[in-house]
């Protein structure tokens, strides 16, 4: 595109909350036949909400919750935030903990008054050596819910299941529709659990879901997808998906999120709306046609 139609695009888009960082970004946009949308605060609003407890026989659903959020009070994932508070609201006073460590997209470990605690996913029990098979089928009523399931094991013992929730964006469904009107495969990826993702993806109506995909390998998805022959939008909020971001063919960041996806990316979406990517697409083939 002629410097001038790069400018003019640039400026309509910045007119419409979409800054775009560079003149390839513009012109790359109007190639892209598939866009990849991370689902936890760039589908979904990122402010899960705590909704369910529930404890296996030997445990109370208050100590359950009270021994969890004392874990979650060190971690600073979205779903830490949701189960801290949601043990504040129902008065709880967490004790404090100690020895804590993160697994990244799967879980964390504390001690807590001696105790060595367990929570997060499945996969995080079962890597720990520990039987998941009283807390499964709970986790998976949860996730056939739309709710990601946190489970927690204390001493190695299965001890309770939390629900958190998370609600989709009111435009997303909208915006997702109007992606696939301009021809543009949708495919959702997320480090939850599948079963919680596709009941997601369900609610948007998108089919295609890469679901617990580790922090890490969200960029070999964008790859795969691009040796496959797609050039790929890759759309994100999170530190986790910078990676991704920056492997795109175009890395679009959600305004509302973290600075580290805003750095990696090449075009922002101020209002976090996904109505931004459809603008970002349709303006660079604007652009492209007008130079034609
Ligand atoms: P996403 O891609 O949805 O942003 P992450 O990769 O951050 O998710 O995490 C993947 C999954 O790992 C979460 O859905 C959750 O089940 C589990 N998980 C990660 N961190 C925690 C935590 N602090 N407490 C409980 N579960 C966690
Ligand atoms: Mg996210």
């Amino acid at each position: 595109a002629t410097p001038l139609s790069v400018m003019v695009g640039t400026g309509k888009g910045a007119q419409a909350g979409i800054l775009i960082r560079s003149a390839e970004a513009l012109e790359t946009a109007h190639k892209l036949d598939t866009i990849v949308l991370d689902k936890t605060g760039t589908v979904t609003k990122g402010e899960p909400v705590l909704t369910d407890v529930r404890a296996t026989d030997g445990f109370n659903e208050d100590d359950v919750l009270a021994m969890v959020a004392a874990a979650e009070a060190l971690s600073e994932h979205p779903l830490a935030t949701a189960i801290v508070t949601g043990a504040h609201d129902r008065g709880l006073n967490p004790p404090p903990a100690s020895g804590f460590t993160s697994v990244t997209g799967k879980g964390i470990q504390a001690t807590i008054a001696g105790r060595t605690v367990h929570v997060g996913t499945t996969r995080l029990l079962a890597d720990a050596g520990l039987d998941t098979t009283e807390l499964a089928p709970i986790a998976a009523g949860f996730s056939a819910q739309g709710k990601t399931p946190v489970l927690a094991a204390v001493n190695g013992q299965p001890a309770g299941v939390l629900a958190v929730a998370d609600t989709v964006k009111d435009d997303s469904a909208a915006a997702i529709a109007a992606l696939r009107r301009l021809g543009l495969n949708v495919v959702i990826i997320t480090g939850d659990n599948a079963r919680t993702a596709q009941v997601i993806a369900r609610h948007v109506s998108v089919d295609d879901v890469l679901a617990e995909v580790l922090p890490q390998h969200k960029a070999d998805e964008i790859r795969r997808l691009q040796r496959e022959g797609h050039t790929v939008g890759m759309v994100g909020d999170g530190i986790n998906d910078a990676p991704a971001l920056a492997a795109a063919d175009v890395g679009l960041a959600i305004g509302t999120g973290t600075d580290v996806a805003i750095e990696a990316a090449d075009i922002t979406l101020i209002s976090g709306s996904l109505g931004g990517v459809v603008t970002a697409v349709q303006l660079s083939r604007a652009t492209m046609r007008n130079i034609r």
